[in-house]
């Protein structure tokens, strides 16, 4: 069973809830370094999804990303390459939708058309 917020405290990101949505805590690569109240400001925005998760340090800018339909610890390329293949599957669904082809019907001039 996977679960977002395991997979985010591996990263060392504690959050109260893991509801979709925006949330903040603190960030493990920076918060422990400062000093005083700043130790404890929230100051990594982390953003839910139903299957992924994003965050960025507001502080020190450190950035990542899981998606649980992948496996372990994405990084950016494999989101890149996640949404590559989003985008192929996107096509080939364009490929069988009632979708007509370039130059058909649409507005292309056609040989026909000169003379
Ligand atoms: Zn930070």
């Amino acid at each position: 069973m996977t679960d977002i917020g395991a997979r985010l405290r591996e990263q060392g990101i504690r959050l109260t809830s893991t509801a979709p949505g925006r949330h903040y805590a603190t960030c493990p690569q920076c918060s422990a370094k400062r000093k005083g109240s700043h130790r404890s400001a929230k100051v990594l925005g982390v953003t839910i999804d139903h299957n992924d998760a994003n965050w960025g340090c507001n502080h020190c800018g450190w950035t990542g990303s899981i998606n649980l339909l992948r496996g372990n610890g994405a990084t950016d390329r494999a989101i890149s390459s996640l949404t590559t293949m989003l985008t192929n599957t996107a096509s080939c669904s364009f490929k069988n939708a009632a979708v007509p082809a370039s130059g058909f019907g649409s507005g292309v001039p056609t040989a026909k058309a000169i003379g």
